[in-house]
């Protein structure tokens, strides 16, 4: 039964809440409790990704909390107990306008002074390594092969459990309705199963942040969008150790799933909505241009495809901390279709910020919500 009050409260039980869950009751805030709409864990846009894991940013706080991210999926086992698959087969970046090029030149420069161990590729090295890449119209290519994938809900089963068994209680078909605030302070939470009184409510509500954001008064600029992906049957013409393929123009890409493949592209064209349904005339446009990158997929068969939502803000940044004008009320939402990858910094960020007041690890000025007011520097350029 939902208790009448907890320590803090965190909406919504994807992968950042769940992160953030863990992250708390590990400093001692145990009396935490999760609550999630649906019926189970991880059912959001985290159970929905294609669970990439990359270091290839353009930003230096997301190249850091990146490259924290992967030490601690490598050592997930060992810290968490949950195995989430992680393979580290790489991320291939594949670029074709000289603009590109100037852009992940810059971000080369910046991931290597950080120390990351990125690659420059040319063309005729992107062949001789993967045969099947047409590279005719490609000029540069980047390759960081401690990148990968892993599975976003065995992450998020991994962080409830040690929370769990911390005292952190999950309640799932829970849906917060409302968020009781007196003087500028958060009280407490209306739901779907009762009032739970509390000083601290933490929105990371994925895709349905905004409508968190209304329920204190505050318009939080990160907006639902839809995302394809489609899986082929079984294709072992392509290896098993193949990268993480973005043919960056055309924001598409391509990574092995099993024994097939999974395949998926933005359409930037398409208006922010909550529709969660396949298109498949896009799935048509997915596998073309898969063909012309890579002509084999010719022989390729789409078994199944889903929808998710990315949550993207205007300059692809999150929102990372507490909302000026609310005190209690503390976010980590639009993660622009990265926030996966990110999620082991994102819960410790916020664990720092609400025990200590800021975080230690981490310099996440770029991710406070008065930017959006004061204006905006570039945010993130490398964007799927
Ligand atoms: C097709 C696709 C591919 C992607 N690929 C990648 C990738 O390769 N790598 C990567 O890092 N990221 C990827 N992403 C993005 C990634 O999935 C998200 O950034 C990440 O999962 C966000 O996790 P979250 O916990 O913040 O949100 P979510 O997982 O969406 O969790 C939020 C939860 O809040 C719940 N909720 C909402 N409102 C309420 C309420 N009022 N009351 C109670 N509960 C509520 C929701 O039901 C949901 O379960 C992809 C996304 C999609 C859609």
């Amino acid at each position: 039964m939902l208790p009448s009050r907890a320590d803090v409260v965190i909406i919504g039980g994807g992968v950042n809440g769940l992160s953030t869950a863990y992250h708390l009751a590990k400093k001692g805030l145990t009396d935490v409790i999760v609550l999630e709409k649906e019926k189970f864990i991880a059912a959001g846009s985290t159970g929905l990704s294609a669970g990439g894991i990359r270091q290839q940013f353009s930003t230096e706080v997301n190249i850091r909390m990146a490259m924290y991210s992967v030490k601690k999926f490598e050592r997930f086992k060992e810290e968490i107990g949950e195995d989430i698959s992680f393979r580290q087969v790489g991320y291939l970046f594949l670029l074709s306008t000289e603009e590109e090029v100037e852009l992940f030149r810059r971000s080369y420069q910046l991931q290597r002074s950080l120390g990351l161990e990125v690659e420059w590729l040319e063309p005729s090295e992107v062949k001789k390594r993967w045969p099947y890449i047409k590279v005719d119209d490609i000029l540069a290519a980047t390759y960081c092969p401690t990148d990968g994938y892993a599975d976003p809900a065995s992450v998020a089963n991994g962080y409830a459990k040690q929370a769990r068994s911390l005292g952190v209680k999950i309640f799932t078909e829970t849906e917060v309705t409302g968020i009781k605030t007196e003087d500028g302070e958060v009280k407490g939470v209306e739901t779907t199963q009762g009032y739970v009184e509390s000083p601290i409510v933490v929105n990371t509500a994925g895709p349905y942040a905004h409508l968190i954001g209304q329920m204190v008064g505050v318009d939080i600029p990160a907006r639902p969008y839809r995302r394809q992906i489609f899986i082929t049957d079984s294709f072992p013409e392509i290896p098993p150790d193949w990268p993480m393929t973005i043919d960056f123009h055309y924001n598409w890409y391509i990574r092995k799933e099993g024994e097939g493949l999974l395949m998926g592209m933005s359409d930037l064209e398409e208006p922010s909505s909550f529709n969660m349904n396949v298109d498949w005339s896009f799935m048509e446009k997915v596998v073309e241009h898969g063909i012309e990158r890579i002509p084999i997929l010719e022989k390729a068969r789409v078994m199944r495809g889903w929808a998710g939502l990315y949550s993207i803000t205007p300059d692809s940044q999150p929102v990372i901390g507490p909302i000026p004008g609310v005190k209690g009320f503390y976010c980590a939402v639009g993660f622009s279709g990265h926030g996966f990858m990110l999620s082991p910094a994102t819960g410790l960020i916020l664990s720092e910020i609400i025990t200590e007041g800021e975080s230690k690890t981490f310099d996440i000025t770029e991710f406070r919500f008065e930017r959006f007011a004061e204006g905006l520097a570039e945010g993130e350029r490398h964007v799927i």
